[in-house]
């Protein structure tokens, strides 16, 4: 057995991960006078949702006519109906106070001429249950909304006396016999030292893990460690085969051009000069939901209208705009377009591409963010003491696929929502719970077997090898062949864990160690998501079957349960909620306005 002596501190919750959902969480937490640890691997302020440009979806009708029925609506049809409804009434219901909150908390929103939020439109965003013009419901500080929220949250947390651990990476999970979360054990970065927190509440605020591909918009710490733990934890992921492109990445560098700048009149064109998306989408344009324009992206390159040398992208023209807007909008990307693609958004086009930027499924929850761990009794059950939130999570609100802006408040309304449901579950008098030891043994060795680890396989070439073949064959579309050899593949790949070579043996600022860490987590997310993707024979949302191209609600309206065991995936389903949170009598939203229907622009 590793020999690690630890140093084991005590909290009533220990929130893991410092983004946007992990500081909301953690300042509710320690609002409410809860002991509270946030435990992070990187600098808060660092955490990737610092780089969201676009905005967070509130409706606010600062800019028109709007409704929270109307943001459901949309939800609901942009997750292609696959979205758990009570959950998607929630967010829609309460993002207008979570952003007031944000204001309030200090947030530095551009106004409008009244001194009002301003409010942009994005796609899917619309009026009249999918019947009206686009609304504009995404609410911006230009385009570094994201930059803003996190710096406001981490100062509010600051203040409420909530306790950092900064460049503490957590390992792994402690859960007891008796089936509940424990704590975690996380490993000191710049001091090589191992911490036990034993919390009456654990939440997973680890973001997602768009570095399971080649090509992404995310940081590169978004490596899924909250979906690496709770599957070694014997718990399931959801809905993993849906993963959203983004369809403005810059072409070759991934870096983001937010969703915002066709929100502020931005259009994409083919090598025709055609503003292509008229054709396919013909309300909504450039403005329909991310999957419709992704597709529709990728269709004109295969038939021969990509832009370029190879014809293999296309551009996003912004030229006609103003330039006094795009400098009070769109400052960071006309800078990310200068630095990233040589191009100056005055006067030329950008080169974009669909860029994987969003994974839809992660760590099943209810709304309240409490972690599901379903049984044949009862689809709904519940892990006792842990809790997910952001894109760890998966609550679901997005479904097969989110709109844009509505990440940031997922974030903000399920962080508040955890924090307000730990106010009620955490007993604050209860004495600490005496911890496993036999379970931090456990990751202790793991951790102490990967240090030492004396294969054949550096960490970068089997995550090269992952991420290729993700890009691959789990890609825009996807077929029955290319899912099945992606399988077979994904499973040698994950077989080869057991013969990495971690060459430096240190403890102190061990990036090497660290990143090997981190493809342990990579890798079930990975191989969760290709084999739920094989096994759904149908077309929904992101997932675009070639050999099932209709969407099938009658046999797959049904969200994945994925747990992994080893290079083996075993698979289950749980039925969608369908029903709302409150009725029609009570002011609630018609069922009949949500009921399933083609999903057209
Ligand atoms: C470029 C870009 C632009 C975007 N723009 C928008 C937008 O305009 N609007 C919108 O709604 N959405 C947007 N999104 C999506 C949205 O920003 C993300 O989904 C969201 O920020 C994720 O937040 P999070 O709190 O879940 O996690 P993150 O912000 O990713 O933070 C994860 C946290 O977990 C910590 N962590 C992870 N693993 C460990 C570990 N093992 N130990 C300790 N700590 C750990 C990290 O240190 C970090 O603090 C964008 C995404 C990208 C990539």
């Amino acid at each position: 057995m590793a020999a690690y002596e630890y140093e084991v501190h005590d909290y009533d919750v220990v929130v893991v991960g410092a983004g946007g959902s992990g500081l909301r969480a953690t300042l509710g937490m320690a609002e409410q006078g809860l002991k509270t640890a946030c435990v992070t691997k990187v600098f808060p302020t660092r955490s990737h949702t610092v780089a969201a440009q676009g905005g967070i979806a509130a409706s606010l009708s600062n800019m028109g006519p709007d409704h929270w029925q109307w943001h459901m609506y949309d939800t609901v049809k942009g997750s292609d109906w696959l979205g758990d409804t009570d959950a998607m009434e929630y967010l829609a219901r309460h993002a207008p106070e979570a952003v007031y909150e944000l204001e309030h908390y200090g947030v530095p929103f551009s106004r409008t001429e009244e001194g009002k939020i301003y409010q942009r439109p994005f796609g899917g965003h619309t009026t009249e249950f999918g019947e009206g013009p686009p609304v504009q419901r995404t609410c911006a500080a230009a385009d570094r909304t994201g930059h803003a929220i996190l710096h406001t949250l981490y100062g509010q947390s600051l203040k409420h006396n909530a306790e950092f651990y900064i460049e503490y990476f957590a390992i792994d999970l402690i859960m007891g016999e008796d089936g509940a979360c424990e704590g975690v054990v996380c490993w000191k970065l710049d001091d090589g030292t191992i911490h036990v927190f034993n919390a009456k509440t654990v939440v997973l605020a680890t973001g997602g893990y768009g570095r399971a591909y080649f090509s992404a918009t995310s940081a590169h710490t978004c490596t899924g460690d909250g979906g690496g733990m709770v599957a070694r934890a014997g718990l399931p992921l959801q809905d993993m085969e849906f993963v959203q492109f983004h369809p403005t990445g810059i072409y070759g560098a991934g870096c983001l051009i937010t969703e915002g700048a066709r929100g502020e009149g931005g259009y994409l064109t083919n090598s025709e000069g055609e503003r292509f998306m008229e054709r396919y989408a013909p309300t909504y344009k450039d403005l329909a939901p991310r999957d419709y324009v992704s597709r529709s992206m990728t269709m004109e390159i295969r038939e021969g209208r990509g832009v370029g040398p190879n014809g293999d992208h296309i551009h996003l023209n912004l030229s006609h705009l103003p330039k006094e807007a795009l400098q009070l909008r769109l400052p960071g990307i006309s800078e990310s377009a200068r630095i990233f693609a040589g191009v100056d958004v005055t006067k030329e086009p950008i080169p974009v591409i669909p860029t994987v930027h969003y994974n839809m499924g992660g760590i099943p929850t209810n709304y309240w963010g409490e972690v599901l761990n379903p049984t044949e009794d009862d689809p709904n059950a519940i892990v006792p003491g842990l809790m997910a939130v952001g894109e760890a999570g998966c609550a679901s609100v997005h479904g097969a696929n989110r709109l844009g802006s509505n990440s940031l408040i997922d974030l903000v309304v399920f962080g508040r929502a955890a924090a307000i449901r730990a106010g009620k579950t955490v007993d604050r008098a209860a004495s600490p719970r005496d911890i496993n030891v036999a379970q931090i043994d456990k990751a202790l060795d793991r951790f102490d077997g990967i240090r030492h680890a004396k294969g054949g396989t550096p960490t970068a070439e089997l995550r090269a090898e992952m991420q290729k073949t993700m890009q691959e064959d789990a890609a825009v579309f996807r077929t029955s062949e290319t899912l099945s050899s992606g399988c077979e593949k994904m499973k040698a790949i994950a077989g080869k864990l057991d013969d990495l070579e971690v060459t430096d043996r240190s403890l102190v600022w061990n990036t090497d160690l660290m990143e090997t860490l981190e493809l342990t987590n990579l890798m079930p997310n990975a191989l969760t998501t290709i084999v739920s993707a094989e096994a759904r024979k149908e077309s929904r949302g992101a997932h675009a079957h070639e050999d099932f191209g209709d969407r099938d609600d009658e046999n797959w309206r049904v969200h994945t349960i994925s747990r992994v065991h080893g290079a083996e995936v075993q698979l289950t389903y749980r039925p969608v909620i369908e029903d709302p949170l409150t009725q029609e009598d009570k002011g609630g939203i018609e069922l009949k306005r949500i009921a399933p229907k083609a999903r057209t622009f």
